[in-house]
């Protein structure tokens, strides 16, 4: 005998205009329960009135990420990572904006929306198409080269139709077209705590080792798979989360917490970086509990190519 477990999901839409037809108000009630947020707690959502508005907003930006692209509207900024001991950059990573209509748009206003539909996938791989493009430039002019982190998002591997061999397959034939040496390259996903997803990170991190491409942890710590991350993955780095260090109530679990990690790792052989490092007392601590690169606004900002450029 086997038990099961059913359960079901609602979006309601209250009829204020009795005119209107049945489809538009099926579709109303449709579009609530895309809201819902757990269907465990709350398995129904009521229509409200922005919610249309904010899928109006979500449909036209969509039209108008590839028109970005086409455009090249879409420009990477450079957010240095260095050795706390001496300032000198030891990395970077590539940050995309979206320059559109003459506004620098940040990526909270469009990354979140791209994820949702499944186009963050050109997204990152034309990122990284510009970031090699980079790279070739700066051997030309002589620049003294570090690794750049690329963001590759957790719907690229896992998402609907995408398989974690062909995205890696992507990837290196990116790298091999523009002829970059892998080692300047690092990719950055960040964990999981889906059992399924565990699998297809997995068999990305482990492609991505095989073409000798390096691979970061991102948002360390703020999943559950943790652990077993650091024991399985051939991952080189990992990079632990500004919420350990930057909120106002720093506590002593924090401490353990972080000094834990850092010494983990650092037995494991990986690299430690901390993010959102923006006091010197935060730096002087991560110097304490052995974690020697950081990033954060302490040292840059994420940086124009050309104000990266000057920086390098
Ligand atoms: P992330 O990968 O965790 O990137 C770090 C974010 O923290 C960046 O925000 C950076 O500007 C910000 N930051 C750096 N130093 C500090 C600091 O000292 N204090 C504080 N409070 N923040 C700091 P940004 O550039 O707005 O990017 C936000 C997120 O958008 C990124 O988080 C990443 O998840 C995503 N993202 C950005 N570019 C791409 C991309 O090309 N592809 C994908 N898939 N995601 C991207
Ligand atoms: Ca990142
Ligand atoms: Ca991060």
């Amino acid at each position: 005998k086997r038990q099961m477990h059913i359960y079901s999901t609602c979006g309601v839409y209250y009829i204020q205009d009795e005119t209107m037809s049945i489809t538009s108000m099926i579709d109303r009630a449709k579009l609530a329960k895309e809201y819902i947020t757990d269907e465990y707690l709350k398995p129904y959502t009521v229509f409200k009135n922005n919610m249309q508005d904010t899928y109006v907003d979500e449909m036209e930006i969509c039209s108008e990420f590839e028109d970005g692209i086409a455009k090249r509207e879409f420009q990477v900024y450079y957010q240095p990572k260095v050795d706390i001991r001496t300032g000198q950059i030891v990395g970077t990573e590539a940050l995309a904006r979206w320059i559109h209509n003459g506004e620098v748009i940040q990526p909270f206003r469009f990354i979140p929306t791209m994820e949702r539909n499944g186009f963050i996938i050109h997204l990152d791989l034309y990122i990284l198409k510009r970031v090699c493009e980079a790279i070739n430039e700066w051997i030309e002019k002589g620049y003294k080269l570090v690794p750049i982190s690329v963001n590759i998002s957790r719907n690229d591997i896992s998402g609907v139709g995408h398989d974690p061999r062909m995205l890696a397959e992507r990837i290196i034939r990116i790298i091999k077209e523009y002829d970059i040496d892998p080692k300047y390259i690092i990719i950055e996903v960040t964990e999981t705590t889906e059992a399924s997803e565990q699998k297809d990170l997995y068999d990305f991190i482990k492609n991505m080792s095989e073409a000798g491409i390096a691979t970061s942890i991102d948002d360390f710590g703020t999943g559950c798979s943790t652990l077993s991350v650091l024991r399985d993955f051939p991952v080189n780095e990992i990079k632990i989360d500004r919420s350990f260090i930057n909120h106002e109530a720093f506590s002593t679990q924090d401490q353990i917490i972080i000094k834990s990690i850092i010494q983990m790792a650092r037995q494991l052989n990986l690299n430690v970086i901390t993010e959102g490092v923006e006091t010197e007392e935060q730096a002087r601590f991560l110097l304490e509990l052995g974690c020697n690169h950081a990033q954060g606004y302490l040292y840059d900002k994420p940086l124009e190519q050309s104000a990266f450029e000057s920086r390098l």
